[in-house]
């Protein structure tokens, strides 16, 4: 049995890496196709030729982070490291919820470790050769040192308490399990903005000014508060643009990039925030929380079925079972489930995007957003042309042709909208 299952995991992992780099393959291989008659004049000669060598570089430098992340997944396995690392941890502890935290530990120790030079080569050559860096060696330090330390009280906490959950209830673990997780996933949704981001940016209220009045125009319009309205300064960074919607109730929050507001003018900034004020009006943060949970209790389910199975800790070459290494061995069979899983979120998500775009369409100017989600694709260097099968696997956000198709349909009429909020151009 255990031998059978030894080999469903190389296969998974081995079907995991050709597909993602047959998906990479087909979409480079479309580069330099003749640009839709929509995307006509997004970039100029030299933008588009810089544009394509940007994508190049950073396709090579996939590749190769790809291949030495799945080579060394598959040693772990085929040379029973994965054991070797719970003989270590065992050695040092008895206590199982000691010798998991060291054992996981030491792995995402070792992986961050060798995931650093990738880091610091797509930061510090790719990005600053086309002119995005603007991270010092001081921030991503910082910015590195922050996040493991991070996912050492927030993995680690979370870990030590589902098993100790799993040692205390033992059948009923997963709906235990399910209800501590949910109560936590639902409290970071809701502090993220407040406990998580502060960590790493800044956050200010809009300033007085044209813009604020403009913003305050509309989003009384629509119902939505001006001081759940902030500025990120995404520019300490980076020079991409970006805007998001995040937690719901009392702590929803949009958080626009003071790079976003630096690019483009106050209708193009409007337009962003009505599509986001779109995505708060259509529910989609609580409803991917929702889903999320749904997801969580049903892998929890699995996983509670199978946990004190030998068969999982054989397969890795460990004799005793025990839940770390039945938990990674679970991660790699349920990989194809959350892969499937991960179609239909992307799928649910494209069609949100969508819907955003229609609030923001069809409450303040369709050609506005089409105007501004050009001038993101033009800033952020991004890929005109994808593939259909490589958007239709991996893409959260409908392709900018795809969007600005749909935005088309609504033709001249929120035009007016403007002109009636005296919203004037920069
Ligand atoms: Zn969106």
């Amino acid at each position: 049995m255990y031998g059978t299952i030894f080999w469903i995991i190389i296969a998974i992992l081995l079907f995991d890496f050709l597909i993602e780099n047959y998906l990479d393959y087909l979409n480079i291989k479309r580069m330099g196709s003749k640009i839709p008659r929509e995307l006509e004049g997004i970039y100029d000669k030299d933008e588009y030729s810089k544009q394509q060598a940007y994508q190049r570089e950073n396709h090579r430098l996939g590749i190769y982070s790809g291949t030495l992340s799945f080579l060394i997944t598959l040693a772990m396995f085929v040379f029973f490291g994965f054991a070797f690392v719970d003989s270590i941890a065992w050695s040092i502890t008895s206590h199982a919820i000691l010798a998991a935290l060291l054992f996981f530990g030491i792995i995402m120790l070792a992986s961050n470790i060798l995931g650093i030079p990738f880091s610091v080569y797509d930061t510090f050559v790719i990005e600053e050769k086309f002119g995005f860096n603007k991270t010092t060696p001081k921030i991503f330090i910082s910015d590195q040192l922050k996040g493991l330390l991070l996912g050492a009280v927030i993995g680690g906490g979370l870990l030590a308490l589902i098993i100790f959950i799993y040692q205390k209830t033992q059948n009923l673990f997963w709906i235990y399990a399910w209800i501590a997780v949910s109560l936590f996933s639902i409290f970071m949704a809701m502090f993220y903005s407040n406990l998580i981001v502060p960590l790493f940016n800044k956050q200010t209220l809009l300033e007085e000014g044209e813009l604020r009045n403009a913003i305050r125009n509309f989003a009384e319009k629509v119902g939505f508060r001006l001081d759940n309205i902030f500025v990120i300064n995404g520019s300490k960074r980076s020079t991409k643009a970006n805007a998001y919607f995040t937690g719901f109730g009392a702590k929803k929050r949009i958080v626009l990039y003071d790079t976003l507001i630096d690019e483009m003018n106050t209708d193009e900034i409007v337009a962003v925030l009505a599509h986001e004020i779109g995505h708060y009006k259509k529910k989609h943060v609580l409803q991917g929380l929702l889903i999320s949970l749904l997801q969580m209790g049903i892998l929890l389910y699995i996983f509670s079925l199978l946990i004190d199975s030998s068969a999982l800790s054989r397969a890795l070459g460990v004799e005793t079972p025990n839940f770390h290494i039945g938990m990674v061995a679970f991660g790699i069979l349920y990989a194809p489930v959350s892969f499937i899983l991960g179609i239909f979120m992307n799928m649910l998500s494209r069609k949100n995007e969508y819907q955003a775009d229609t609030f923001a369409a069809q409450h303040y100017n369709p050609d506005a957003l089409a105007s501004a989600l050009k001038k993101l694709s033009q800033k952020n260097l991004s890929n005109l042309t994808p593939h259909p099968l490589y958007v239709f696997f991996n893409y959260s956000h409908p392709p900018l042709f795809e969007r600005l198709k749909h935005l088309e349909t609504f033709g001249q009429r929120g035009a007016e909208f403007s002109a009636d909020d005296s919203v004037s151009e920069v």
